[in-house]
């Protein structure tokens, strides 16, 4: 998009934005520009389902809901302040589990005690009646033992269905903070942890590793053309070929806007590059239509570049020449896959 494009394209969103500021007669605060300014823009779904479920159900937002949804969808520390809360309640419920194990734990020593002082003053029994007595008090001791013992079982059964709901949520919040929320794959974060760890890897196995890198072609054009709405429609139905195409072992990502980084481990050149194609051809088969109006939009093309590990590469070296291979795809007139040049062969430097 050229820059006079993004100028007008964001001022319409800018436009919307304090419209919807105005009509809502809500304080035109930074926060609640960002908030209506995503939501005049529509790239976050969820964002917008909220918004519009209020909006159908009251006609307006209240400020305090405007707040609400901001924390929730747009806040920075929002991931931060759940995995805080989360934190703060395992806090809490090891500390419980400690006091019930420790009172639990101090009632069976004292059990103990009064159980041998009660035996040693068994055996200086000399009537009936101090005889009863002493094993009315050894039945009522055990008694209340059994009793606190049961109380602590209940405690550890409630915490340890405490305990699996907290499980639970932590998972949920580890599982977005490594996602794409357009497309489901993995994002950018989980890419370069997976490239890190993958390099080392093959470097430690000597098993082959392959990088993927697509790219779709023209991609400014398609959205100038039809929006960038129907872009992200575009990006989903790439996200899908690539996933239709990958194994349970490879980690395919939104590397970047319109980018996608596959991690192929134990994959040899050869194989990405029969990969790739099956990737490539998938999305040039398809012919979009847009599903509002049944507007035939033709088709979209990507092309991708392959790297592949070299003892001593890092992270950023396979990137940079699967970037590199992707560049020479483009130049050589796009929808292709290219692979890394071999690696050059010193020459010799002959002495006379
Ligand atoms: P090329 O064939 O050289 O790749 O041309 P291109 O137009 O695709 O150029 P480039 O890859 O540099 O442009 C990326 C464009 O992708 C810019 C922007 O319009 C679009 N884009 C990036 N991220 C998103 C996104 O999240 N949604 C949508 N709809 N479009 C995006
Ligand atoms: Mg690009
Ligand atoms: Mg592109």
């Amino acid at each position: 998009m050229s820059q006079e494009d993004e100028f007008k394209r964001t001022i319409v969103y800018a436009d919307s934005a304090l419209d919807y500021i105005k009509t809502n007669k809500l304080p035109a605060f930074p926060r609640n520009y960002e908030l209506w300014y995503s939501y005049a823009s529509g790239f976050n779904r969820a964002l917008n389902r909220t918004i519009n479920k209020i909006l159908a159900r009251d006609g307006k937002i209240s400020p305090e809901e405007t707040q609400k949804i901001y924390n929730r969808f747009l806040s920075p520390n929002r991931l931060g302040e759940r995995i805080d809360e989360v934190g703060d309640k395992i806090s809490e419920e090891v500390r419980e589990l400690i006091s019930a194990l420790d009172k639990g734990t101090l009632k069976t020593t004292e059990y103990g005690e009064e159980l041998a002082r009660t035996l040693s003053a068994l055996e200086n029994v000399s009537d009936r009646s101090q005889l009863s007595k002493l094993v009315i008090h050894l039945a009522k001791l055990t008694t209340e033992t059994a009793e606190s013992n049961q109380e602590l079982r209940e405690q550890l059964v409630d915490s340890r269905r405490q305990i699996g709901v907290l499980q639970e949520g932590l998972e949920a919040i580890r599982y977005e903070s490594l996602t794409d929320e357009l497309t489901t794959l993995n994002n950018r974060k989980h890419f370069d942890q997976s490239l890190v760890r993958a390099v080392k890897e093959a470097e430690e196995s000597h098993a082959p590793l392959s990088l993927l890198i697509s790219d779709i072609d023209h991609f400014k054009q398609f959205n100038d053309n039809y929006g960038h709405q129907t872009g992200d429609q575009v990006l989903r139905l790439v996200a899908l070929a690539v996933k239709q195409n990958v194994k349970n072992n490879d980690i395919a990502c939104r590397y970047g806007g319109e980018e996608f980084g596959i991690i192929l481990p134990r994959t040899t050149i050869e194989d990405a590059k029969v990969i790739a194609e099956k990737i490539r051809k998938n999305v040039v088969a398809k012919e979009l239509v847009k599903r509002s109006t049944g507007e035939n939009l033709g088709r979209i093309t990507i092309s991708i570049g392959i790297s592949t590990f070299r003892p001593g590469d890092s992270a950023e070296s396979m990137v940079s020449r699967a970037d590199l291979a992707l560049y020479a795809a483009k130049k050589a007139g796009r929808n292709l896959v290219k692979a890394e040049e071999e690696k050059k062969i010193p020459s010799v430097t002959q002495v006379a």
